[in-house]
């Protein structure tokens, strides 16, 4: 599973790092996210699905 966030798009909500903590996380400056692993085993797809579908923002795209 591939994972990318748009930093652009991001408004620092928080709901990615909520759904997947060792995935996402965000900027101590400005509360942007910040992409801990852009290759997550399949095992993780459930919770970063979840965390690109209640972005906000639409900043997380996911591919397998
Ligand atoms: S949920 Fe979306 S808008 Fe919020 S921090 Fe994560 S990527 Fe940014």
């Amino acid at each position: 599973m591939k994972v990318t966030v748009d930093q652009e798009k991001c408004v620092g909500a928080g709901q990615c790092v909520l759904a997947a903590d060792d995935v996402f996380d965000q900027r101590d400056e400005d509360g942007l996210v910040d992409l801990l692993n852009p290759s997550p085993s399949d095992d993780r797809g459930t919770d970063v699905r979840h965390a690109a579908a209640v972005c906000p923002a639409a900043a997380i795209s996911v591919e397998d």
